[in-house]
């Protein structure tokens, strides 16, 4: 009975508000039973598809199990949904420039290249594949935003979207992701809080990207050529990345994807004098990086002799070597700089709209300014985060960890390899999280997502556009750590 009046109440106040600023009234979720509604809509998510392979399992019997998720979608303004769907092409424009513009590369990477291994592994293949060739080049990335809940003079809140980062590589739950909406529809239906739906976004994200591969493949032009999708050896995250391989063939079921590790390619790849690449003697159109952006993904060190090869070839790659290095948290940091986005972008409407997005971030070069930044941080740890050069989750630096690791560098180079950025605080929001096993009441926090795709040739820009969105949840308690990891859940947004 609780839970219904709870809903009454939510749908009542939203005719109320006729569905303005309704976040406030999702501070506080009544203490209730929440066993059918999540017992169902576990059994909607497995039948979708919302599923990931059991890692922890030893027998030799794939098992699957539903991908975690909320049970509520979380609200989230819709004038930020609005600006940041809009914002997208321009990401990956900006993407795209950066990444033609050597000389920028260089003056941006060249004090982490000094301190950074991994780094400086990505930027010298940059260096050395840049060929007279215009290269077409594929770009899937996701722009991430937490929107920074902030307390006005006369006590309303505002909840302002901040970009926690760009991936340009990997950027994974497309295929999951996208289909946990019509789960959440449900949920409300059956909460009697259908009207609550007409504020929920369509999602598209896997059709649109799955059309940027194909476009990709149909621009190389060779009907038999394949795609591959280059994959880590045990991935749990397997169904997301089905989900875009069955999406391309529904487009145009002439294409052939194989998915192949860095090891299958490492000894059935050849690449010819007229820069064709091979695997097992097929002619590759396009290669998807679900792997490879991390130090670890490199297990062995001729993984990198492949990654050169691909990039001296004429295949598609998605991403390129420049645009998995305009990805990175150093970058990020160079781009909010005063003036910088000027230089790329020319309309003053859309670099005002973009700079309002970002958060405060800072260098840690060897000079006054680092010097300032380092004591910043040093004095107000929990204002900021500190992040290396680094992807996947897990990897940033948080309150007094910070000082202990700064200390421990002390006035090094070894610096460089970070930089600072604001700490965002969104307002956290009591939702259950659903997962294979159970469901729990968690007071949590949201980041969210919007997905762009670019394909290009030099500045012939074939394809650009704004590809749906993500949201994930997770519990305020945690400061780091995605889906992947076991901390956040899959969310979809109702748009107040
Ligand atoms: P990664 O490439 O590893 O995903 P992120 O920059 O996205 O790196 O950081 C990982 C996580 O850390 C984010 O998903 C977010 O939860 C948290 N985080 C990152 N930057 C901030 C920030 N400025 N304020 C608050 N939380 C942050
Ligand atoms: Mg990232
Ligand atoms: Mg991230």
């Amino acid at each position: 009975m609780l839970v219904q009046k709870y809903h009454c109440y939510i749908s009542v106040m939203h005719k109320l508000l006729n569905g303005q600023n309704m976040i406030p009234l999702f501070t506080k979720l009544q203490e209730e039973n929440y066993d059918n509604l999540a017992g169902n809509a576990r059994d909607h998510s497995v039948s979708k598809g919302i599923v990931i392979l059991c890692k922890d399992d030893q027998s030799s019997v794939k098992r699957y199990k539903c991908a975690p998720f909320t049970l509520f979608p979380s609200p989230i303004t819709k004038d930020g949904f609005q600006l940041l769907t809009f914002l997208q092409p321009h990401i990956n424009k900006l993407i795209h420039d950066v990444s033609q513009d050597d000389e920028f590369m260089s003056s941006v990477f060249q004090s982490v290249i000094k301190v950074d291994d991994f780094t400086k592994k990505l930027y010298n293949i940059y260096k050395a594949s840049k060929t007279s060739v215009k290269q077409l080049q594929l770009g899937i990335f996701r722009s991430d935003y937490m929107f920074d809940c902030v307390i006005e003079k006369n006590r309303t809140e505002t909840y302002n979207p901040k970009q926690i980062e760009v991936n340009t590589i990997a950027a994974s739950f497309i295929g999951l992701g996208s289909r946990i909406n019509s789960v959440h529809c449900k949920v409300l239906q059956d909460a009697k809080m259908k009207p609550l739906t007409t504020q929920m976004p369509k999602n598209e994200a896997l059709t649109k990207v799955a059309h940027g591969l194909v476009a990709a493949w149909e621009t190389y032009g060779n009907s038999d050529a394949i795609v591959v999708f280059l994959v880590e050896e045990n991935e749990a995250n397997i169904f997301d990345q089905r989900a875009l391989e069955y999406a391309i063939y529904e487009i145009n079921e002439s294409i052939i994807v194989k998915r192949k590790t860095f090891t299958e390619l490492l000894k059935n790849i050849a690449l010819s004098s007229d820069r064709k690449i091979t695997v097992n003697d097929e002619e590759v159109a396009v290669v998807y990086f679900r792997t490879g952006y991390t130090p670890n993904d490199y297990t062995n060190e001729q993984f990198w002799d492949v990654r050169l090869k691909l990039e001296k070839s004429c295949a598609i790659l998605c991403p390129s070597v420049g645009y998995q290095l305009a990805g990175c948290k150093k970058m990020q940091e160079v781009l909010a700089q005063p003036n910088v986005l000027e230089k790329f972008i020319d309309d003053e409407d859309v670099v005002q709209k973009m700079r309002s997005t970002f958060a405060g971030l800072y260098a840690l070069d060897m000079n006054s300014d680092g010097d300032n930044a380092v004591q910043m941080a040093r004095t107000n740890p929990d204002h900021y985060v500190l992040k290396p050069q680094r992807e996947g989750g897990g990897n940033n630096v948080y309150g007094e960890d910070i000082v202990t690791l700064l200390s421990e560098i002390g006035n090094d180079e070894r610096r460089c390899a970070y930089i600072l950025m604001e700490k965002i605080c969104p307002k956290p929001l009591d939702n259950i999280f659903v997962t294979a096993s159970g469901h729990q009441k968690v007071n949590a926090i949201s980041e969210f997502g919007t997905y762009g795709v670019i394909l290009a040739r030099g500045t012939e820009i074939i394809e650009n556009y704004s590809a749906g969105h993500l949201l994930r949840s997770k519990s305020h308690e945690h400061n780091d750590g995605g889906v992947a990891a076991g901390v956040a859940v899959l969310d979809s947004p109702l748009l107040v």
